[in-house]
């Protein structure tokens, strides 16, 4: 585990010859930190499922009003962002900053690309503070246990969790609920979770997309509701539930969108 601080980013390997999910993503996005693998594998990814920009553009918009309902309705003021992808305007920090300047924010990633560019992701309100950690969702323990979350983040006082579009890379199913169960463990009452992924039951039927996907490599897991829903075990669910991602409080935007163009579901639980 390092302190983005501690790198370099020269003295990373970004493999940008094979497609990474962070790129992919960030071109799907429309963003500008991509290679020409990562372009490749997204252009075939769009052929066989041409909803892909718009349903990943829905995941992250309901990041955004998840967010804002946090710290607006919940009055949350600590997040742990676990995959949290390539900068992309308006970030979690940016957005619940907006709210209040002292928002904490402690992102968590994998992917040596992502750490290339965390210092944009540390450009904090001076009274609030956001972190960045390279480590990886399938070693919840490191994450727990990571100097920067002990520092940032008061776990006597609720914090939201937020796994956005990132628990579909974990493939076993009881793995992925080990690592939720462990992530939500030591935080308190009132805290969140706040998850998106994959959904097959899906209007956008995302079957070939998936396939895609790992067919480059990148490899991705679709569930069912059902499956998603076993994520909030023991949560209070806020409503409206588990949803297409555009279902979720919608604004003009998301109610534009036609759901066979959303493969990705979210929903938002809180800790009793
Ligand atoms: N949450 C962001 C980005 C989603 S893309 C958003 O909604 O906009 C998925 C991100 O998860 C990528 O940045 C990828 O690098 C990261 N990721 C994939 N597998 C991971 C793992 N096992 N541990 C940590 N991060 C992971």
């Amino acid at each position: 585990m390092a302190d983005a601080t501690d790198h370099e980013p020269t003295s990373l390997d970004l493999r940008t010859d094979v497609a990474h999910s962070a790129r992919v993503y960030d071109y799907l996005l429309g963003g500008k930190d991509h290679y020409a693998a990562d372009r490749a594998a997204a252009e075939e990814v769009v052929k066989v499922a041409p909803y892909m920009r718009t349903s990943m553009r829905a995941s992250r918009n309901f990041m955004v009003r998840v967010a804002r309902h946090l710290a607006i309705e919940g009055g949350v003021r600590q997040y742990l962002d676990i995959g949290t992808g390539l900068p992309t305007s308006p970030n979690l920090h940016e957005v619940v900053q907006s709210v209040d300047p002292a928002a904490r924010v402690v992102y968590v990633d994998n992917d040596p690309i992502v750490l290339t560019h965390a210092r944009a992701l540390l450009t904090s309100t001076p009274e609030g503070r956001s972190r960045y950690i390279e480590a990886d969702l399938s070693d919840p323990d490191a994450i727990i246990t990571a100097r920067e979350v002990r520092d940032t983040l008061d776990l006597t006082k609720p914090v939201a969790l937020c796994l956005i579009a990132v628990i579909h890379f974990i493939h076993d199913d009881d793995e992925a609920l080990r690592i939720v169960r462990r992530l939500m463990e030591p935080l308190p009452s009132g805290s969140y979770l706040a998850l998106s992924t994959i959904n097959l039951d899906s209007a956008a039927r995302p079957v070939a997309a998936v396939k895609k996907h790992n067919e480059h490599g990148i490899k991705s897991k679709g569930r069912t509701t059902e499956q998603i829903t076993r994520f909030f075990g023991g949560l209070d669910m806020v409503e409206p539930g588990i949803v297409p991602a555009h279902h979720w409080r919608p604004d003009d935007e998301a109610r534009r969108i036609d759901d066979s163009q959303v493969s990705i579901y979210g929903g938002l639980g809180r800790k009793p």
